[in-house]
């Protein structure tokens, strides 16, 4: 437990949260959860659930009728051919991603990821007692894994986990780049590949979200698949996340269901059926919205001079490398390094972002655009100022 550490991000949010409690007026662009609510009928089928409640244990895999939901909504997603032996259901995608270090590391094995990356990573990593090997992807290669990058980084590793679209830059993997990824995984048949995909519907600018399994099928037999309710519905406290993958693995995640949850609760399993297999018009328009939200950051912060922006295509998070500000102050305070600055950037100004060594990075900050598009403009001014009024 000496090694985890309590989230970066969080701490940002509960400052921010006090400052506001303070009477400060505050835009946060901190945390990364969508800022919408389920349709009706996720409710509707949660209600309806309660009245036939049988307060039993549930099945350690899920209902068949989650199971089949979910492989349909991977089939909408174009991966198609998952049974549901292939299937497991969890308390998130942060549950699944704990359970898969937990069933495919020993202590001492290594476990590879891009750099910036997704903070819980690195303490799920620590916590299991593996060794990380981190492959580092700053702007300057527009925040993406190459395919040499990860054949010289490969030999010896036991997991790669990738992450696409990314938290924190936002880019996405458009199908060359994936394919030429997967050409590299095919040379190295005994690391086992997890993809947290769980911004999957998320993608902007008619990329298209690809995944290695649809490139390369051979790999399906080593890939696991993470996805979640939390970003595509708005249903991130109600805590559903989902595996696809070998069968041997499924069936090793519903060991430790069974061990550590039993079951995700039948009022939840209810909604998410209903999330999966209703309408998906809500998820269409926020990814709409999302996309216009980010055209109007990236245009903000590249208007800032000297701060380098690769263009984020996807979930709802920008990633600017603000380095330019080291070693300047702002009203007497010298911002030093990616901290420095985003204390001086809420206290001054009332923003909240979270530093980039939070992700690994620390040439950069991570704006999270979810917030209420009136504030958006508010807090992307006051970001722009305290940086014109940097000297
Ligand atoms: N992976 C990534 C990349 C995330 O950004 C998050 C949530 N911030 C998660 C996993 C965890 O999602 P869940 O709410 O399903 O646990």
């Amino acid at each position: 437990m000496s090694r985890a550490k309590p989230s970066a991000i969080m701490a940002v949010a509960e400052k921010a949260k006090a400052l506001k409690a303070a009477g400060r007026d505050i835009v946060s662009f901190s945390i990364g959860v969508p800022n919408f609510l389920p349709g009706e009928h996720v409710y509707a089928a949660a209600r309806e659930a309660l009245t036939r409640d049988s307060g039993q244990y549930g099945s350690n895999r899920g209902p068949d009728a989650l199971l089949d939901a979910f492989i349909k909504h991977l089939e909408d997603g174009g991966l198609k051919g998952y049974g549901r032996k292939n299937i497991a259901t969890g308390i998130g995608a942060k549950h699944m991603l704990y359970s898969l270090a937990e069933a495919l590391l020993d202590p001492g094995d290594t476990i590879a990821f891009p750099v910036p990356y997704w903070t819980t990573y690195v303490d799920i990593a620590d916590i299991v007692g593996a060794q990380k090997r981190l492959l580092p992807c700053p702007a300057s290669q527009n925040y993406k894994l190459t395919p040499d990058q990860l054949d010289a980084a490969l030999p010896g590793v036991k997991v790669f986990l990738f992450n696409n679209p990314s938290n924190p830059t936002g880019m996405v993997y458009g199908k060359d780049e994936i394919a030429a990824l997967a050409d590299v995984l095919v040379k190295h048949p005994d690391v086992w590949i997890v993809c947290d995909d769980i911004y999957n519907r998320m993608v902007f600018d008619g990329v298209g979200y690809h995944n290695f399994v649809n490139a390369r099928p051979e790999l399906r037999e080593r890939t696991i698949q993470v996805d979640s309710l939390s970003k595509t519905y708005g249903m991130p406290g109600w805590r559903v996340g989902f595996i696809a993958g070998p069968e041997s693995v499924a069936q090793a995640m519903v060991t430790l269901n069974s061990n550590h949850i039993t079951n995700v609760p039948e009022v939840v399993n209810a909604a998410a059926v209903a999330a999966l297999s209703g309408p998906q018009t809500i998820t269409e328009r926020k990814c709409a919205e999302f996309q216009a939200k980010r055209d109007e950051v990236l245009a903000a912060v590249l208007s800032i001079p000297g701060v380098v922006c690769p263009r984020p295509q996807g979930a709802f998070y920008v990633f600017p490398d603000i380095s330019v500000a080291f070693g300047k102050s702002h009203c007497g305070v010298k911002i030093g390094n990616d901290v420095e600055l985003c204390n001086a950037l809420l206290e001054v100004k009332g923003v909240a972002c979270v530093p980039g060594s939070a992700f690994g990075d620390p040439n950069a900050l991570r704006i999270s655009y979810t917030c209420p598009t009136e504030q958006l403009a508010d807090g992307l001014k006051r970001f722009v100022e305290f940086f014109a009024e940097l000297t």
